[in-house]
């Protein structure tokens, strides 16, 4: 097997910062969506210097080290719209599987957050970070649920995983990191204004979503992204019961209300968007509003999206919508490749139209529209000549792999996170040999065992087994 970083002979100084991944099928998605049988890809910095035939270009660059990709995949870096970086890491398949969803929130999610120091949460950050870029995930928007924002970024930063982060935001009568008003915009203010546009880590407003925010808060916080040219998110009707409360509070569906607080817009990306009404999805259309989409929490939470989901149907009419894999204990694997698989294949079953949405579309999701969705397509999602080096090897060799077919076929229905190999994030290699070279994976593993104990205790959560686990040792 021929693995690794190979740096060519006549490579010196002047070109340390040029690689070439050479010899793979390049999986562009340019909008001809060329895939380059054998091609290449060349890295200078921290952006893509050039993408076609690996003769030309290993003859235009002969200085340039060289990443040998022959028998493998290359795509663009994946982009998961939705994960909780902090809270469920720490305790990923603790949270009783048979609960009702208001129970694992606020009996357990929103408890062991509020029990997360500064440590945790750059801990927490680091386990996610690791887990999403060893799949391949080079992009991920923090889903709104962070006491200490800096310290993430900073987990974020050294991993290598590009990204956004906010702080928590809500202003309800009680619970951890409440505010006033003021007080919860003045945070995103502050998150925004330290992680500016245009960095590997930028800030964006926000807000935890459902109904736990006061009209002004919704309404402050889409006018601060506006002002602040950032974009915004919050979650909204995974379930049925956001619609309950906002129709008994405010007599209009989400939505509809948040349309009527001027909310809405291209800046704001909504997580989850599975209980929406006719006029809620031509509200999202008409104002280029983006929904992230986390098909494997609403299976696992059993919130419905079989039944009354219509992500597939806001993608055809011109919708925007990324993909993502939301938190440890809803949806789980960080891996966006297995989401675009089930994506399609909810789209195709509930609607029993196997001649609609399929894996080239899925895979788009998971890239170049994805990127769209949260408003980087000008940066990532493609490997296009320009844009920042976010690139994922598959080691295409694998008896899953063997023999080859159509490659989004086999990238969609076929493989998962498994078959990265390396993943370059702004040029910078995180993952090398399907190993993370950023930071010491198994010390990470030690201190978030560590970790969970002690955050279980001060939480005072005993994590119950439905098989009785017997001391054997
Ligand atoms: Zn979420």
């Amino acid at each position: 097997m021929h693995y690794g970083l190979t740096i060519s002979p006549t490579a010196d100084a002047t070109s340390s910062d040029t690689t070439i991944i050479a010899g793979g099928d390049v999986v562009t998605m340019d909008s001809s969506r060329r895939v380059l049988v054998g091609g290449s890809v060349v890295v200078a910095g921290d952006v893509i210097a050039a993408v076609g035939s690996t003769a030309e270009l290993r003859a235009a660059y002969p200085q340039a080290a060289v990443v040998d990709a022959t028998d493998c995949v290359v795509t663009p870096g994946m982009v998961d719209a939705h994960q909780h970086l902090t809270g469920d890491p720490l305790v990923r398949s603790c949270i009783p599987d048979l609960i009702a969803s208001g129970e694992s929130i606020f009996q357990w999610a929103v408890p062991i957050h509020a029990q997360h120091t500064a440590d945790d949460d750059q801990v927490s950050a680091t386990l996610a970070a690791v887990e999403c870029v060893r799949n391949g995930v080079t992009t991920v928007v923090e889903a709104g649920t962070v006491a200490y924002p800096d310290r993430v970024a900073a987990a974020m930063v050294a991993v290598g995983i590009r990204g956004t982060v906010g702080a928590w935001g809500w202003d309800i009568e009680e619970g951890p990191f409440v505010g006033s008003t003021e007080e919860v915009l003045d945070r995103q203010r502050a998150v925004v204004e330290a992680h500016p546009a245009g960095g590997l880590v930028e800030g964006w407003v926000t807000l935890v979503g459902h109904d736990l925010a006061s009209d002004e808060l919704l309404a402050g916080a889409s006018e601060l992204a506006r002002k602040l040219g950032t974009s915004m998110t919050m979650h909204i009707s995974p379930t049925s019961s956001d619609p309950a409360q906002y129709l008994a509070r405010t007599g209009r569906r989400p939505v509809v209300h948040l349309d009527r607080l001027g909310v809405l817009g291209a800046h704001l990306l909504l997580a989850h968007g599975v209980w929406l009404d006719d006029e809620e999805i031509d509200l999202i259309l008409s104002t280029s509003t983006a929904i992230a989409y986390c098909p494997w929490a609403y299976l696992r939470l059993g919130q419905g999206v079989t039944r009354v989901g219509r992500h597939a149907e806001i993608v055809e009419r011109g919708g925007r919508v990324a993909l993502g894999c939301d938190a440890s204990n809803a949806g789980d694997l960080a891996d966006i490749l297995r989401t675009a698989a089930l994506a399609a294949g909810i789209a195709r079953d509930t609607r029993l139209a196997p001649q609609r949405f399929g894996a080239h579309q899925a895979f788009e999701l998971a890239t170049i529209a994805g990127a769209e969705a949260i408003g980087m397509a000008d940066r990532i999602g493609s490997l296009e000549v320009g844009k920042q080096a976010d690139i994922v090897v598959h080691d295409a060799t694998g008896d899953n792999w063997t023999p080859r077919g159509d490659v989004a076929m086999q990238l969609v229905w076929g493989t998962d996170g498994r078959s990265v190999r390396d993943v370059f994030v702004a040029g910078r290699t995180v993952i090398r040999d399907g190993r993370c070279v950023t930071v010491d994976v198994g010390e990470l593993r030690l201190e978030a065992q560590a970790r969970q104990r002690s955050l279980l205790d001060r939480a005072g959560i005993t994590v119950p087994h439905v098989w009785p686990h017997v001391d054997a040792r």
